[in-house]
Formats: structure tokens, C-alpha cells, sequence
């Protein structure tokens, strides 16, 4: 390793010239001295293998940075979004700034106007800019690895299909499909293809969901006995595709209160085997007329843990999960955005009741996902989230409506084992460290 010190950094002219300047000679022998004896230039930090550690500035009780040592952007993975959207244009796309492994190399939009200003504002050459109709071209640009789908819910499969066959990774937003056939004929395709399908389930690769579900798993607070959560928002009565049940697949269930089964899901690593529901369907608001707005479900995992889930499309944004344990709860509250989630525990202290609130550094969530694909893949792994876990999502949400439709307690086969449905933690990302 070398130690990157203020003579050998910025030393000299020649120095700079070649780069990080690791031959510049001597700057003199003046350079003041640090009133603990050490030359100031011993905290410019080191590099090895492309990276550079800068030594802790504070005290190891405070919060110290860490640089980020992105790949350079020829050794990225290029990804092609599909469908500039919302989500894609105010999350996705500024995501790839704090992405250290994946870089934006292409745009399919059924807009050209609007594509040739996105991308002329994120570098993108006009030539990888495709259609719906041509989108099958990419099959011919090395430029592209993985193809992230960022379109209404009922368009996933055509796209995932058809990316697989064109011989590109797939990156699906959630929910995976509008139907479990679809689900199931995205990961045939998939396989067949020999091409990798991740869901995008980005909350699993948050520091603030991993801490919940090392808590859990852990036992830190003795038994899990039961989770609740709750995912919802006032949606406007615009007629967008979400209200509209061919595009959507359902309501708030398949768009936000797959977060709070996903989250049920992920935090016990079991299968649910009885499901119980509720919808409603107020009369008369036009965003209704297709899809419900609240949804409220309960499951009974194997372990003899229960969750309660509610979705709605109709009341003022609220999202938190609660993780009750025989000896304290803990959960985040907000939950499920893109920030701000705040861890909170609670339990006794002495005569006290004692409640515990962690912030955690605020990262992109997309970039975290994008780079976590990027890690199996060059690991040649399973993705964290593959095909597997978004199918099996889509499999209790049926039972959910089936419930909901007056099914009664509906039975799901038993699963034993756990993370059936999840590949490994990919390595390069690191040992998840519990906060
Ligand atoms: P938007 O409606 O904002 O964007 C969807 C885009 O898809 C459109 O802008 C359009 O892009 C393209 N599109 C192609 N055909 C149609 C069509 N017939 N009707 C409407 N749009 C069409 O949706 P979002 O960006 O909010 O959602 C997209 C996907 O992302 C959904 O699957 C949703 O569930 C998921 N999502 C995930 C979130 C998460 O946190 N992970 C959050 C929000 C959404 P163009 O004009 O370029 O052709």
C-alpha cells in the first residue's frame, strides 16, 4: 500500500502529471509539523488496488466518510431503462450519480422528444436511444448488460421477455407482473434465455430494512410474536394507468401493500401457509371503479408468527412497520420511501421505558439496488431478489384477493427452510454490519 502523504500528492507539477503523483520529489523541508509530532500529510490516506482509504478524521464515537471508489465507467455495467416515468426520471436516473458498478448507457421511451432530453441531460449517445417497436435492437449493442423495466405493471412480461431474449440481465420493477402467469412466464423466459432476472425490491438493500431484519433474526429482543405495517397514500383521480386493473394488475395492494408482505416476508424468511382479507371499493370516487383502495391482510407463518398489512390509495401518506418481540419492539417509521426511514426500539431500562432512534446516512436506494445486481453478476450468482421472490409475491397477493373476495382463511402450501425464494447476499457488497 502507498502512502499518499502531502510531498507525494501534491508535490510537484510532474507530480500532478502523472497522475496521483506517487513520484513527485520532495517539496522541501519545510512542510509544517501537526502539534502531535505527525506531518499533516500523513492523513492524505493510501491507495491499493485502485482504491483510496482516507484515515478517520474524528474519533471512532463520531460518524467517519468513506469514499465511495466507484469502478471507472468502462468497467461499469451499462443499463438501458425502459419507460421514462416518474419513478424512472425522479429516482432511477439520478440514482446512477451514486452508483459505483453500473452506469446509464440507453433509453427505450415511446416519446422521442422526451427521450433525446433525458438524454442529452445524463450523456447518453442518441444512437442508444430505442422504441417499443425497435426496442428488440438492443440485441446488437455491447453498451447494454442489464435492462431495467420501469413500465406499468401489465407491460413488465412483454419487456422481461423480450430483453431475454435479446440476450440482456433483467432489472424489474415491482410488483413483477399484473398476473401470477405472467410472473411465472417472466422467469421461464429468464431461464431458457440463461440471462439473470432481479426484482427490484430495493428496500431489501437498505441498511435500515437489514438492521430490522437482523434484529429479528438475531433474536436480539427475544421472539418475534407479530408484524404490522402499513403503506399508503392519497393517489389523484387522474384515470392513470394504477386505477386502471389490466394495466395495474389491482389497487394499493400490488403497489404499495407489497411492501408491507414483502417486508413480513424478508424479516421471518418463512412462507405465509393462511392468509385472511378486507378491500374496500368506496362507491362513486372514480378511482375506484376498477381497483381497491384499502386492502388489509393477515398472515400466519409457520412458526406461529402473525402480520397484519394495510395498503390504501386514500388517505394522507403514512408508512410504518412495527416488529413486536417478547422483550421490546422495534420497526421504521417512515418505512418504506426512498428516505429518511427512521429506525426506533423500544424496551425496559430499569424502571424506564426506554425508546431508541437511529438515522442512518442517506443513500440512493436505486444506486444501492442497481450496484447489488451489478455484484451478482459479476459473481455469476443469483441475484438477492430474483424472479423467485417476485413470484411468490404475486402468489400470495392472489390468495389475498381470493380472501378478500370471501374465500374465507385461505390455505398456501407449507415451505420449510428459509429465504427459499432469495439467492445469496452478494459478496462484494461486504458482511452486513448490524447498527
Ligand atoms: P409512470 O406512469 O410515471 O411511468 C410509466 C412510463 O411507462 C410512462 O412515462 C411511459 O414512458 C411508459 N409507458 C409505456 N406505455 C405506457 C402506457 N400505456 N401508459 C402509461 N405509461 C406507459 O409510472 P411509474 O414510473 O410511477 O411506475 C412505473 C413502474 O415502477 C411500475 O411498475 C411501478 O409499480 C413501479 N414503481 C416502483 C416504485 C419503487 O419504489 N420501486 C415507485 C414507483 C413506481 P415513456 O413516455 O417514456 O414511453
Amino acid at each position: 500500500m502507498a502512502e499518499l502523504t502531502r510531498r507525494t500528492l501534491f508535490g510537484s507539477t510532474a507530480g500532478l502529471a502523472a497522475g496521483i503523483g506517487l513520484i513527485a520529489p520532495a517539496l522541501g523541508a519545510t512542510a509544517p509539523m501537526a502539534p502531535s509530532g505527525q506531518e499533516p500529510g500523513a492523513l492524505r490516506g493510501s491507495v491499493a488496488d485502485g482504491k483510496v482509504t482516507l484515515p478517520p478524521l474524528h474519533q471512532a464515537s463520531e460518524q467517519n466518510g468513506e469514499a465511495p471508489n466507484p469502478m471507472p465507467p468502462g468497467k461499469r455495467l451499462g443499463v438501458a431503462v425502459v419507460g421514462l416515468g416518474a419513478l424512472a426520471l425522479e429516482n432511477i436516473i439520478p440514482g446512477f450519480g451514486e452508483a459505483k458498478s453500473v452506469r446509464l448507457t440507453a433509453l427505450v421511451s415511446g416519446e422521442p422528444d422526451k427521450a433525446r432530453i433525458v438524454a442529452a441531460q445524463y450523456g447518453v449517445p442518441e444512437k442508444n436511444l430505442y422504441s417499443y417497436a425497435d426496442f428488440d435492437r438492443i440485441r446488437d449493442n455491447p453498451d447494454i448488460d442489464i435492462v431495467y423495466i420501469v413500465l406499468p405493471n401489465a407491460m413488465h412480461a412483454e419487456f422481461t421477455i423480450r430483453a431475454a431474449k435479446a440476450g440482456k440481465h433483467v432489472l424489474c420493477e415491482k410488483p413483477m407482473a399484473a398476473t401470477v402467469a405472467e410472473a411465472q412466464s417472466m422467469v421461464d423466459a429468464c431461464k431458457q434465455a440463461n440471462v439473470r432476472l432481479m426484482i427490484a425490491y430495493r428496500l431489501q438493500y437498505t441498511p435500515e430494512h437489514r438492521t430490522v431484519i437482523d434484529l429479528a433474526r438475531s433474536k436480539a429482543f427475544g421472539k418475534v410474536r407479530m408484524i404490522e405495517a402499513v403503506n399508503g397514500q392519497n393517489d389523484a383521480a387522474n384515470g392513470q394507468w394504477r386505477q386502471i386493473k389490466a394495466m395495474a394488475g389491482g389497487g394499493s395492494l400490488p403497489d404499495v401493500g407489497l411492501y408491507c408482505l414483502n417486508a413480513f416476508r424478508y424479516i421471518t424468511g418463512e412462507e405465509p401457509v393462511e392468509i385472511t382479507a378486507q378491500m374496500t371499493h368506496p362507491a362513486n370516487d372514480p378511482r375506484f371503479q376498477q381497483v381497491e383502495d384499502i386492502a388489509m391482510f393477515t398472515l400466519r407463518f409457520p412458526s406461529g408468527i402473525v402480520a397484519s398489512g394495510t395498503s390504501a390509495y386514500s388517505f394522507h401518506e403514512s408508512r410504518f412497520l412495527r416488529v413486536h418481540a417478547e422483550t421490546g419492539w422495534f420497526g421504521l417509521d417512515p418505512a418504506f420511501g426512498y428516505d429518511n426511514l427512521t429506525l426506533g426500539i423500544n424496551r425496559k431500562a430499569g424502571k424506564a421505558s426506554s425508546m431508541d432512534s437511529r438515522r442512518f446516512t442517506p443513500k440512493s436506494q436505486f444506486a444501492q439496488e442497481m450496484d447489488a445486481f451489478a455484484a451478482s453478476l459479476h459473481a455469476g450468482e443469483e441475484p438477492h431478489t430474483p424472479g423467485a421472490e417476485g413470484l411468490q409475491d404475486m402468489k400470495i397477493m392472489a390468495a389475498i384477493y381470493q380472501a378478500a373476495a370471501g374465500g374465507g382463511i385461505v390455505k398456501l402450501p407449507l415451505v420449510t427452510g428459509l429465504d427459499t425464494t432469495r439467492g445469496p447476499w452478494p459478496k462484494a457488497l461486504g458482511p452486513f454490519v448490524p447498527a
